[in-house]
Parts: structure tokens; sequence; C-alpha cells
């Protein structure tokens, strides 16, 4: 099942999604920040202390994530101000994709430790992910990766684009 759920995703994957994770023990969050290459990146918009970026990995079309750029793994590294700006920027984000893709609900949440899923364990970030009516029936077991219905690339541009009409 896995096998087939990763071939499935082939059409939609970019060449510098496998030379970024191909880079030996790098984080691809610092990385994606330091590359002065937003849109390439998938970096959707830079706050103070926060940034949004879109998952290489997505669960769901518009699978976001909030992220401090402090290299920092665990809640109690965040400091308020930068807790304050991940809600804030939680709820732009949802707003955004709102006018995006209209989705009929979210599911937004933090993985903790590889236990629990988290991909990159050293770097704390908070996951959104739209939900659409129905697409529990698609959703993955943890981990799986299934047919997303737009290219990371169009997602992107599409909620740039919500971005830049909501400012
Ligand atoms: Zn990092």
């Amino acid at each position: 099942m896995k096998d087939k759920l990763d071939r499935l995703w082939a059409p939609w994957r970019m060449e510098y999604i496998d030379s970024v994770l191909k880079q030996p023990g790098g984080c691809f969050l610092c990385e994606a920040v330091n590359s002065g290459n937003d849109s390439e990146r998938l970096i959707l918009h830079r706050a103070e202390l926060t940034f949004l970026i879109m998952n290489l990995y997505p669960y769901n079309n518009g699978h976001l994530l909030v992220v401090p750029y402090r290299h920092v793994g665990e809640l109690d590294d965040l400091t308020g101000e930068e807790l304050s700006e991940i809600g804030e920027l939680t709820r732009k984000a949802v707003r955004w994709l709102d006018r995006a893709f209209h989705p009929d609900g979210y599911n937004i949440g933090l993985n903790l430790g590889r236990t629990a899923g988290a991909g990159l364990p050293g770097h704390i970030h908070y996951h959104i992910v739209p939900r659409w009516d129905g697409d529990s029936n698609f959703m993955p077991v943890l981990g799986c990766v299934k047919v997303i219905s737009e290219g990371l690339a169009a997602t992107y541009a599409r909620i740039k684009k919500a971005i830049e009409e909501d400012s």
C-alpha cells in the first residue's frame, strides 16, 4: 500500500524536494528560511518571529506549517512572544486557506517527538491541515503519502494570491 501511494505522489514531486531532503543532518526549515528564495522553498509568509511554509509531504492539499525562526524543539523553548505569534499566524493562515480553498474544516496541532510522528523533532512546527467532507475516506495512515489534487507550486500560487488579496 505504501509503495503504491508513494508512486502516486511522484508526478507532483519537485526536484528541489529531493535535493533538500538528501542533505545529511540539515534542518529543512532553517535551510528554507536562510535560502533567500521563499517561493522555491514554499515559504508563504514571514512574520516577525515565525513564518508560514507549505509541508513538502502534505496529508491534504493546502497542508501548512507555522514555524518559529529559532531552531528549538520543545514547547518550553518557545518564548511567550513566539507562542503568541504562532497563534496569530495560525489565525491568518486559516483565513487565507478559507479564501483559497474553502475547506469544510481543519486539523491544527503539534507532533512532539518521533513517536508522535514528528518528522523533524529538532525544530518545532504546528500543522494546519485543511479538511473536506468525505476526505477521510482517502486519508492515509501517518507517514504515507496520497495523491494531492493540485501540485505544490499551484497550491503555493493560490495561497499567495489569497494573502495578497487580504493585505
Ligand atoms: Zn531548524
